[in-house]
């Protein structure tokens, strides 16, 4: 089962970023308002999350790094069919089989917390009590020590680093209602305390934006039928020649999805910009019902039941804003 366990990491833990993602996806989804992560080395080295969200049983940690054990998938014909479909339910086995990992954590009112630990293809998970908070904290050591051919697609620290910190970027401007902070070789990066209101939002995000940004963003928010629309776009007084800051979320879920990208696009450009990239972050709210999220194993696509809608709502949201504002 190791070896499963390596070609389906191949597929998805690519670098430090993918295992960052996971990791804080699953402090999420414990129910965490607290997520610190401390990285050594661009990631490679070391990366630690911490979060104060439910914790883990002691009888459920070893079956956390197990494979399969707790996925949402059942019945999986073989590992070409787990290779496509991502690892749902598989994160930390995949991550554990390709760097040495613990799993240390404390559910409430428990005696004691528990750590167990995983290094490689030697699967036998070790488990100890520890001190330990309510909440979980992982650390990914010495990433692909034993995948020399996929460490050596890894770039520069330096680049390793930057892919990182978009990840966490993102995901701090999905949920203001969680507390961020980012350690970088013993720097402060990040530290993003939760928001509650507007003018904090506003805050986090000129820390994560840039002050440039916010300073020329215009809020907006509309609401329509079963369609809510709201966050910051950029006046053309901030001007950007990389595509780098179009942050869009579906129901607190990044997304990259091609309607979405095409109903902003032509917005922009029919009023302000030619030739420009548009910078924005922007929240959809949408009926769950009406919405699949899980289309794509890296779930940044989704589909709409009723894309059209979507779509006109967006570009007629957008566009009206911008012209108000034109210059
Ligand atoms: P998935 O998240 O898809 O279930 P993972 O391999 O990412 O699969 O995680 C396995 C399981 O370990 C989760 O389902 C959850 O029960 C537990 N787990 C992992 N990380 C945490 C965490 N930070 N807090 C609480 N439970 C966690
Ligand atoms: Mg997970």
């Amino acid at each position: 089962p190791r070896l499963a366990n390596q070609i389906a990491a191949g597929e998805v833990v690519e670098r430090p970023a993918s295992v960052v993602k996971e990791l804080v996806e699953n402090s999420l989804d414990s129910g965490a308002n607290r997520i610190d992560l401390e990285v050594e080395d661009g990631g490679v080295k070391l990366i630690r999350v911490r979060d104060n969200g439910s914790g883990i049983d002691k009888e459920d940690l070893p079956l956390a790094l197990s494979r399969h054990a707790t996925s949402k998938i059942r019945a999986l014909p073989d590992l070409e069919a787990v290779a496509s479909l991502g690892f749902r339910g598989e994160a930390l086995a995949s991550i554990s089989s390709v760097s040495r990992l613990s799993l240390n954590s404390a559910v409430a009112e428990a005696e004691s917390g528990w750590s167990a630990r995983s290094e490689g293809r030697d699967m036998s998970a070790v488990l100890e009590p520890i001190a330990h908070p309510q909440g979980t904290t992982v650390e990914v050591r010495d990433l692909f020590f034993n995948t020399p051919a996929r460490r050596k697609f890894l770039r520069t620290e330096k680049t390793e680093f930057s892919h990182l910190e978009e990840v966490v970027k993102r995901q701090a401007l999905g949920r203001f209602d969680v507390g961020f902070s980012l350690c970088h070789n013993g720097r402060a990066i990040h530290s993003l305390k939760p928001a509650t209101n507007q003018l904090e939002q506003e805050r986090r995000l000129a820390s994560v934006c840039g002050p440039a940004f916010m300073e020329n963003a215009l809020f907006i928010d509309r609401t329509a039928a079963n369609l809510r629309l709201w966050g910051w776009v950029a006046l053309p007084s901030f001007s950007r020649s990389q595509a780098d800051l179009q942050h869009f979320f579906v129901n607190s879920r990044y997304i990259r999805d091609r309607l979405v990208a095409h109903a902003v696009r032509q917005a922009y450009q029919d009023v302000l910009y030619h030739g420009r990239h548009p910078a924005f972050v922007l929240y959809l709210e949408v009926d769950p019902a009406n919405v699949d999220v899980n289309v794509h194993p890296t779930k940044h696509e989704v589909r709409f039941r009723d894309g059209r809608t979507v779509h006109d709502f967006i570009f007629r949201t957008l566009h009206q804003a911008l012209a108000d504002v034109r210059p």
